[in-house]
């Protein structure tokens, strides 16, 4: 069993193409019943241009002299462009993001000076099919890594591809487990590494590959404050909650309900000061980065983005962790631009993490490709306009079959599928989704149900099964993913 509670024929790929099927009396409900015609031909349609221009990219590449990855020009003005991934931090436990606890005062202080997404929904509650989008700019349904035992098709082209064709050397170190090479994200870099690896040491690694001539992509990943919860002695107990309660937390992970542990209130502030203590360090490790940018003359020339993949739930609707659960604090993640030419403001829309690989993408000057779900943020980055289009962001969650749930206008639709039932939310009055407005605002349902049916996901297209090795289990049981 990989996934407490989800069945298999759930994720079957007969099945998955009926993942929105709701029973309800309602006429709008059996309407997501319906796919669209001609879906898979789309999706297929833009993965093939895609090829094209990427074809076309790497020939502009050798006729301007860029070259192969890893001959750069010395007077190459392209920034280098890093990308950060915190492995389950939520936005509302950074102080930039409003939280009251000093847990990020370096990243508020580096927020200030570049551009602040308030509201970024995750795609889904888990790493893998979050990070792939998050590197693919493609929603769960077109690259199809949903389950733990595919990886993405070679048809699905990654970030570090795109930019290692157009010239720039692509270095990665992730922590591993679902972030690794056998689910493909080691596509189109000239170095990946995913061993599970200090934080602050990957980003000592990241200077010297940015050090080492320019433009570079860097990507970096840290499950450091991803559950059981454990910061380094130099961070441990500096927030202390009244009435905390130690509580175990090593194999209790990967579970809502921490292996069947009742906890009481003062076990779950127990828990959430050590993950606010988790990201106090992550904060450190990366002011400490940043001063090292500025102090080796690489801020100049540097464009830095800090994103998670998911949030955490800390006890808010009774659970512990990201499984089985699409509330806000699941979903919500930081996204945070700095850098030179990255105007300094903040964004209220809701956007997705499928708009950061055709962010960086325009960024480095290829200009914003079609994609399925993500859309290009540079005008916002660089001050060229003040608006930011909303569109529906569509989640799923981590047993790939229950739980689907849809954001726009500030209002939030969560669907249990199997239970027939559905969860409203207004992200306007009720920060903490603790009033369930379903039945008092019918009409709110009914036109958030419609983006279903008007504006939802692809159809899975392509997804490889993958063997895992015994190493790469290890570290995915640790991290409480596989039994
Ligand atoms: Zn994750």
């Amino acid at each position: 069993m990989l996934w407490p509670g989800c069945q298999e024929g759930h994720v079957s790929r007969a099945s998955r193409s009926h993942r929105y099927r709701i029973e309800s009396p309602l006429p709008v409900l059996d309407d997501l019943r319906q796919r669209r015609p001609n879906k898979r031909n789309r999706v297929e349609e833009v993965l093939r241009v895609r090829g094209f221009r990427s074809i076309g990219i790497l020939l502009l590449a050798f006729w301007v002299g860029i070259g192969l990855p890893g001959c750069h020009r010395a007077s190459d003005p392209r920034p280098n462009l890093v990308l950060i991934s915190i492995d389950t931090l939520r936005s509302d436990r950074l102080g930039c993001y409003g939280y009251d606890r000093d847990t990020t005062p370096r990243l508020d202080a580096l927020a200030a000076r570049g551009t602040r997404f308030e509201s970024v929904v995750a795609p889904a509650n888990w790493t893998l099919p979050s990070h792939v989008t998050m590197l693919t700019g493609l929603s769960p349904h077109t690259h199809g890594v949903v389950r733990p035992d595919v990886s993405a098709s070679p048809r699905v082209r990654f970030l570090a591809e795109y930019l290692a064709g157009a010239g720039y050397g692509t270095w990665a170190e992730t922590d591993g487990g679902y972030v690794g090479a056998a689910y493909g994200f080691d596509r189109g870099f000239d170095h990946f590494a995913d061993d599970p690896t200090p934080f602050a040491d990957k980003l000592a690694r990241a200077l010297a590959q940015l050090d080492s001539g320019s433009p570079q992509f860097c990507f970096i990943h840290t499950y450091d404050v991803h559950c059981p919860y454990v910061p380094s002695a130099e961070f441990r107990g500096l927030f202390r909650s009244e009435g905390s309660e130690f509580v175990e937390t090593e194999g209790r992970c990967g579970n809502p309900h921490f292996n069947g542990v009742s906890l009481t209130a003062g076990q779950v502030s127990y828990l959430s000061d050590r993950y606010d203590e988790g990201v106090r360090e992550a904060d450190h490790d990366l002011g400490w980065f940043c001063d090292e940018l500025h102090r080796r003359g690489l801020d100049e020339n540097t464009i830095v983005m800090i994103v998670s993949d998911h949030g955490e739930e800390l006890g808010e609707h009774g659970q512990i962790g990201h499984e089985r659960t699409l509330h806000r604090e699941a979903l919500l993640v930081p996204w945070i631009v700095f850098g030179p030419g990255i105007h300094p403001g903040r964004v209220g829309t809701t956007v997705g993490l499928a708009d950061v690989t055709p962010t960086i993408l325009d960024l480095a000057g290829l200009g914003p490709i079609d994609v399925a779900a993500g859309r290009s943020r540079r005008a916002v980055l660089r001050g060229t306009t003040a608006t930011v289009r909303a569109h529906p962001q569509f989640s799923e969650s981590s047993d790939g079959c229950s739980l689907v749930s849809v954001v726009a206008d500030r209002w939030h639709l969560i669907v249990d599928r199997d239970g027939g039932r559905w969860s409203l939310f207004s992200w306007d009055d009720d920060r903490r989704e603790a009033q369930d407005l379903a039945t008092t605002r019918p009409d709110r349902v009914r036109s958030l149900l419609e983006c279903f049916r008007k504006d939802g996901p692809e159809e899975t297209v392509q997804a490889l099964q993958t063997a895992l090795t015994r190493e790469e289990r290890e570290r995915l049981r640790s991290l409480g993913y596989v039994n």
